[in-house]
């Protein structure tokens, strides 16, 4: 199983490749295009080609803005919309919906706080936009940024798009890739302070089982826990109702439908750092719900990269690693909101060692999902796709701590027991090959996870086909 399709050069898990696709944030079916409509002759091109094609798209679209934002409380909802544009004809629109407020929360809120909350959860959301034509000159019209803010953005774009750069062999490292402008008739915020009780954690929940161990982690030392479901899914939701917490606050986020028509035009795609985005989006609703702390589910693993591209470390997970953790806290501790802290309960423990203790909660075992593919099955019933290096991986760090018959319950199958997955064993324990741009766990761990399963199957006497190979290549050398 290649990386790349043959036809529009995309990866494999992004391809549609002649048969429609469902895409995650909207859940809309877009076909793959026959034409190359719109780009003229920079649609579909061979990957040698693919600078050239970014050099096409950055003169044609030399300038990308972040045009405005507005917001409101509607019905105890808080609604923003942000706007964005690229130079010279291209507009796009997304609107983010905060749920149920409660009316004496809106009251305490403090309207330059809000604001500055905002605009910065803008700054991020851009690049889901951005990506499209990379243009050279980036020019914040709605904002505002000190020195330190526009390095810390220029920091969020150069590692947080790594993968993106290296997928679309964009040299990010040259002089003067990248201009960025605020404007200056606007005001530079400073960080305010919010009154809360010190023991309250919100805890975002994605339907893996990281964050379903930060959340038992922290049931103990909390007085009060509320869970952040960000365009939830039945996963996270079922994860939910099974935590027993009550406050449970909910975002939903339209992407403007023309960045999946441009996508499929072939204009540039590719990887965004996600929990940034969700970090800022977070915050904003620990400032309006009174939370002093979030805890993330960022694990030890999120810190080594995947592959060196340009002399420069690409990690798909950087948004994640403990990097982007020091540099959120400092900007916002002076820019943003003093008090509400960001940090990962889980940050010293090996992905091995949270399966370990996932291991424990089996009332989530059949409800957590954490494969990509998961939702492109079935938007309504997502399941493991069980052909990937996610689901693999997932399957190979919880094989030494459960019944073998418990796990494939969880999967519908052994993953052990399919040939076709070797490639992507290659790819998760090999130091010749690259780490896949998933979110697993280190090489060396999946290593430890294949040996401790290899003795499981052993004292089983049945070696699945996969341990078998793992033995072959790792035991006897
Ligand atoms: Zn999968």
């Amino acid at each position: 199983m290649g990386d790349w399709c043959s036809r529009c050069y995309r990866r494999n898990s992004n391809c549609a490749a002649g048969i429609s696709v469902l895409r995650i944030d909207d859940s809309k079916e877009i076909n793959h295009p026959k034409s190359t409509e719109g780009v003229g002759e920079i649609g579909y091109l061979p990957v040698s080609k693919k600078m050239k094609k970014t050099t096409l798209l950055r003169k044609k679209y030399p300038e990308f803005v972040y045009e405005n934002y507005s917001y409101k409380f509607k019905n105890g909802n808080f609604l923003i919309s942000f706007y964005f544009s690229i130079k010279p004809d291209l507009k796009f629109k997304t609107d983010i919906v905060l749920k149920n407020i409660p009316q004496k929360k809106i009251e305490t809120i403090d309207e330059p706080t809000l604001e500055n909350l905002v605009f910065h959860l803008g700054l991020i959301e851009m690049l889901n936009y951005w990506k499209l034509t990379c243009s050279p000159k980036i020019f914040i019209e709605s904002g505002n940024l000190s020195t330190e803010g526009k390095r810390f953005l220029r920091k969020i774009i150069s590692k947080g798009m790594g993968q993106y750069f290296y997928e679309n062999k964009i040299d990010f490292t040259r002089r003067g890739f990248l201009k960025i402008e605020t404007n200056p008739q606007k005001r530079i915020y400073r960080a305010s302070k919010i009154e809360a009780d010190s023991r309250k954690i919100l805890i975002p929940i994605g339907g893996g089982k990281d964050s379903i161990v930060v959340l038992e982690s922290e049931k103990s030392k909390a007085k009060k826990i509320g869970i952040f479901l960000f365009n939830p899914k039945t996963p996270q939701r079922k994860v939910a109702k099974i935590s027993k917490i009550k406050e449970i606050i909910v975002a939903q986020r339209k992407i403007d439908p023309r960045l999946f028509e441009l996508n499929s035009k072939g204009y540039l795609n590719g990887h965004v750092p996600f929990s940034a985005f969700l970090s800022f989006l977070t915050l904003l609703a620990a400032y309006i719900f009174q939370y002093p702390k979030v805890a993330f589910a960022w694990e030890k693993s999120a810190n080594e990269p995947n592959l060196k591209y340009k002399k420069r470390w690409i990690n798909h997970q950087w948004s994640k690693s403990s990097e982007f953790e020091k540099i959120f806290n400092e900007y916002r501790k002076r820019f943003l909101v003093q008090n509400i802290s960001i940090y990962s309960p889980i940050r010293n423990l090996s992905d091995l060692e949270i399966a370990k203790i996932f291991s424990q909660f089996t009332q989530y075992h059949n409800a957590f999902l954490s494969c990509n593919n998961a939702y492109k099955i079935s938007a309504k019933r997502p399941k493991w796709c069980l052909k990937c290096p996610k689901c693999l991986f997932v399957f190979s760090v919880l094989y030494p701590f459960l019944e073998e018959k418990n796990l494939i319950k969880i999967f519908g199958k052994n993953l052990f027991e399919d040939r076709s997955l070797l490639p992507f064993m290659l790819k998760l324990i090999s130091k010749k090959e690259k780490k896949p741009f998933e979110c697993v766990g280190t090489k060396k761990e999946t290593i430890l996870a294949f040996s401790l399963a290899l003795k499981q199957a052993k004292k089983r006497n049945k070696i699945p086909f996969l341990l078998k190979k793992f033995e072959e290549l790792h035991i006897k050398k």
